[in-house]
């Protein structure tokens, strides 16, 4: 009985050591978010051939793969995507309507992620005055730091302030992103007061220098880029250092703020690759008992797609190299971490939609809207009937701010307005429909549709009418293209999932892009973000 007894004392006291020494691998050391600016779904295949076996294919041959994610919410741009994956919620809740809407009580149009009461940080301009405050609710990286008392680090980086800002959410402990003014790493005093030596050590080395001073030409032969139109095309815009858009770009004859010029080449990806290592290293991120959590926005791919459209040969010679770059990445995190220590998803912010000069060659409708003319138009119908011009106070992510005072002052309903300017959108080409935001439910369009235009208002932030264009219209130029539209094109990205946990396989079913956060609360065992709307993503099936 004694002997008994002191064997179980021994067996709970090494029980008790065993604990001690080797934390409960509930949780892995590193989690890393990926995001790849403008990365649609279908561009996971398009250049598959092309692709390495270490990057996107590891994920997607190793990992699982959500085939069916997708935004359920508009518009889709950069920094409602990035909130929107960082705290499984929707703007109707977080809070980030657009990159930029009409503020009433400052009577202007803010940003996203500007703020006044905070300093840059590793420059000497007004680039880091910023923080994520307008962001409503909690991200993953906070509730992660919530779940232990903040003893797991959360650092945001990119080659834009959103991108590295809004996924470090309210506590993360750094985001720093590439000033286009000085080609600095910087951040902004709502994180410290000085940048960390590593970074200044960095700053020092003046990098996006030395990539201007190159050219950039193709991967691979020319010849071989088969999945994209031929290298000029008088749709596409050019780099402010070209006079054609062809290879040979070369950089440094750019006139342009020097530094932005290098986010609008695949160079700008590979600094932040570089740039995240340096990051992982310095901060000793996986190397403590609790899980470190690093989120990467790659944007170079954003920048390039805008300038050239999906379907060039700059878009797939930038995809090419971020798929070397993202390989070098993971071996990097397999040595440092070690494989299985750490767990990454990649998804992407937005898609894009074809340039429409391409798209209309093959007699796909398509086109731009201009929406300045547009807005005139309005102006001058409303002008007509209630004798003043100062109804609409903004149109902005094709919502019509209304002067709610005036409104009332002529007594003149919404409804009223839109009544007035809607024959004359009828003949618009290009639109779809319209409606009055608070009224919603009430206008005619398929209940798909109402439900993902239900996630994205919110009243105080808002405008008051509604113009939608048709599928592969957007406002803006005829060079180039963009995203912001409801539908599948800008709405359907990757999502893919690798590493800790994390089984070989693919799923069809539909995934939401908020769906992201719970599914890593889930699988860190730690609080969903306040906001979330998501749930967690089945890996059974
Ligand atoms: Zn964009």
């Amino acid at each position: 009985m004694k002997n008994t007894l002191l064997v179980l004392i021994f067996l709970l006291g090494s029980q008790n050591l065993f604990a001690q020494t080797t934390p409960i691998p509930n949780q892995p050391k590193l989690v890393v978010g990926i995001v790849i600016d403008q990365m649609r779904y279908d561009f996971l295949y398009r250049y598959y051939s092309k692709y390495t076996d270490g990057g996107f294919k590891r994920l997607m041959t190793q990992g699982f793969n959500c085939k069916n994610a997708q935004f359920n919410y508009i518009p889709t741009y950069t920094g409602p995507g990035h909130a929107s994956i960082y705290t499984g919620s929707v703007p109707a809740i977080n809070g980030i309507v657009s990159n930029d809407w009409f503020e009433r009580e400052s009577n202007k149009s803010v940003y996203v992620t500007s703020d006044t009461s905070y300093k840059t940080v590793g420059a000497d301009n007004l680039s880091g005055n910023m923080s994520p405050q307008r962001m409503l609710t909690t991200t993953i990286t906070d509730q992660l730091r919530l779940s232990n008392n903040f003893q797991s680090k959360a650092i945001g980086i990119s080659l834009k302030d959103r991108g590295a800002i809004l996924p470090a959410g309210h506590t993360g402990n750094a985001a720093y992103w590439l000033d286009g003014l000085t080609g600095n790493w910087i951040t902004s005093s709502f994180y410290m007061s000085a940048l960390p030596k590593w970074v200044a050590d960095i700053n020092a080395e003046q990098q996006p220098k030395k990539y201007l001073s190159q050219n950039w030409n193709t991967l691979l032969p020319i010849e071989q880029y088969t999945e994209s139109t031929i290298d000029s095309i008088q749709y596409e815009s050019s780099l402010p250092s070209d006079t054609k858009p062809i290879f040979p770009h070369h950089l440094s004859d750019s006139t342009w703020v020097k530094y932005d010029l290098v986010k609008y080449t695949p160079y700008g990806n590979t600094l932040l690759k570089d740039f995240a290592i340096s990051t992982i290293k310095n901060e000793n991120f996986g190397k403590g008992t609790v899980t470190d959590f690093l989120t990467v926005s790659f944007s170079s791919t954003d920048y390039v797609g805008h300038l050239f459209g999906p379907n060039s040969i700059e878009a797939e010679d930038t995809y090419l190299r971020l798929d070397k770059d993202l390989a070098e990445f993971f071996s990097f995190l397999d040595t440092w971490v070690g494989k299985n220590n750490y767990l990454i998803f990649l998804t992407a912010d937005h898609g894009v939609a074809p340039v429409p000069g391409l798209a209309k060659d093959y007699h796909i409708p398509a086109g731009v809207i201009n929406e300045i003319s547009l807005l005139d138009s309005m102006k001058i119908i409303l002008n007509k009937s209630f004798g003043d011009t100062g109804i609409i106070l903004a149109y902005e992510n094709q919502q019509l701010y209304l002067n709610h005072s005036l409104l009332e002052h002529k007594n003149i309903t919404v409804e009223g307005v839109l009544n007035l300017i809607q024959p004359m959108l009828y003949r618009q080409k290009g639109y779809y429909n319209s409606f009055v935001i608070e009224d919603l439910n009430a206008a005619t369009m398929p209940d798909q549709l109402k439900s993902v235009l239900n996630n994205s208002y919110l009243p105080k932030r808002s405008g008051d009418i509604m113009i939608l264009y048709d599928p592969y219209w957007f406002g803006g130029r005829i060079k180039g293209t963009t995203h912001g539209a409801i539908f599948s094109y800008d709405t359907h990205v990757p999502l893919l999932w690798y590493g800790w946990k994390i089984k070989t396989g693919e799923t069809g079913t539909l995934n939401h892009i908020t769906d992201i956060a719970p599914t890593l609360s889930y699988l860190l065992n730690i609080q969903e973000p306040n906001g979330n709307v998501g749930t967690v993503i089945n890996f059974n099936k």
